[in-house]
């Protein structure tokens, strides 16, 4: 549980006579000089609905009250096989941030407004090993070393599974473990896995899968599907163009396509109650969920789904605002795939922290969806129990 020195950080002050639609700016805003206010208990209690309900009814408080999940570590051991795929140097200011699991990342989180963070493995994580065996072993080490660093700090920090997807039934094993044993939220896969030498991938919709998706299914939790670079081999649209490598463009193209291979294999048809997350907003799947789907319609294909494609966008996936900042942007996802499926996240440290918890605080949403994408649905999702934060 939280330790209550912990979380002493907001006002407790009552709150401020005929403002109980204002929005509480929290710690972000009170560096910024905005008004702190904070709801009584009582009132807080009120703003925890199971439904985002009457705007006038949800008050957010001005502490760290926000949940995020695709936030990114790593450790010494990983770093090898990471800074490979990322290009993170000693010099570069990414990689401390990564390496920090402790008081400084606690204290961005406050600035940020973010309660509780589920932390994962930097990309490519355990799918940047070629060696199945080497696979095996780095994602126990990899997940009893994420336990140690969620112990230290409970209250802020769960866990998310790295998995070696390298060795399906070994991936399946690590992830029962890491759900019923380490007590992690979810699995994290970054993308397709490295396997046979560099240039070998093995993508999540391929048979050897059936087993473990039908673990993930036992277990109840979603899978974060999360991007990486496209393989040496792959990345000739992008000659001469390295800036439109990782996250500027060629993360979305791989993820976004990977996505699309689990639904044209009918993987949701055979495990309908298998979810994937997806960062980005959704990697562009949401904006273009109409033109995929009438155009995979115009056709016959090998695999012959029960629904069409957008349906699948709507019931097997999940959205968050990771390193995507757009309040635009986050209201058409709402509209396009249910605001129950859009949930707030940062993709620290490749995007500031603080800047997406100001971006959330601050934007020209209504309190109730603030509440209901920063906190009530992740709670809902991984079951989480938060301290509380009035
Ligand atoms: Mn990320």
């Amino acid at each position: 549980m939280l330790k209550a020195d912990i979380l002493n950080i907001g006002s407790a002050e009552p709150m401020q006579g005929g403002t109980r639609r204002a929005f509480m700016l929290g710690m972000a805003g009170a560096a910024l000089g905005g008004t702190l206010l904070s709801p009584s208990a009582a009132d807080a209690r009120s703003a925890e609905p199971e439904t985002a309900g009457d705007d006038a009814s949800v008050l957010i408080p001005a502490r760290p009250w926000k949940v995020a999940f695709e936030e990114h570590y790593m450790t010494p051991h990983f770093s090898r096989v990471i800074r490979g795929d990322t290009k993170v140097t000693g010099e570069t200011s990414v990689y401390d941030l990564l390496l920090d699991v402790g008081a400084q990342r606690v204290d961005t989180m406050n600035k940020a407004g973010i309660q509780y963070a589920i932390l994962s493995l930097n990309t490519p994580g355990i799918q940047g090993e070629s060696d199945p065996t080497t696979a095996v072993r780095d994602a126990q080490f990899a997940n009893d070393e994420l336990r140690h660093i969620v112990d230290q700090n409970p209250g802020r920090f769960g866990g998310f599974a790295a998995l070696p997807m390298q060795n399906p039934r070994a991936a399946a094993d690590e992830l029962e473990r890491a759900v019923r044993q380490l007590g992690f939220h979810a699995p994290l896969v970054n993308s397709f896995s490295n396997i046979s030498g560099d240039d070998g991938v093995t993508f999540l919709d391929e048979p050897q899968y059936e087993p473990f998706w039908e673990r993930l299914q036992d277990l109840n939790v979603p899978l974060y599907l999360h991007p990486r670079n496209p393989v040496r081999s792959q990345q000739l649209m992008f000659r001469d163009h390295p800036e439109l490598l990782a996250a500027t463009w060629a993360y979305l193209v791989e993820t976004s396509t990977h996505a699309l291979r689990l639904i044209t294999s009918g993987l949701f048809d055979r495990f309908p109650n298998v979810r994937i997350c997806l960062g980005h907003l959704g990697e562009s799947l949401p904006f273009m969920a109409w033109r995929i789907s009438a155009v995979y319609g115009r056709h016959a294909h090998h695999v012959k789904l029960q629904k069409d494609i957008a349906s699948y966008l709507k019931t097997n996936f999940l959205y968050t605002t990771s390193g995507f900042f757009d309040t635009t942007a986050t209201r058409e996802v709402m509209k396009l795939v249910g605001r129950d499926r859009v949930f707030f996240s940062t993709d620290y440290p490749w995007m500031d922290m603080v800047q997406g918890g100001r971006w959330l605080d601050t934007a020209a949403l209504s309190n109730a969806e603030k509440w209901k994408i920063g906190r009530t649905n992740a709670v809902e999702l991984f079951n989480l129990k938060l301290a509380p934060v009035a």
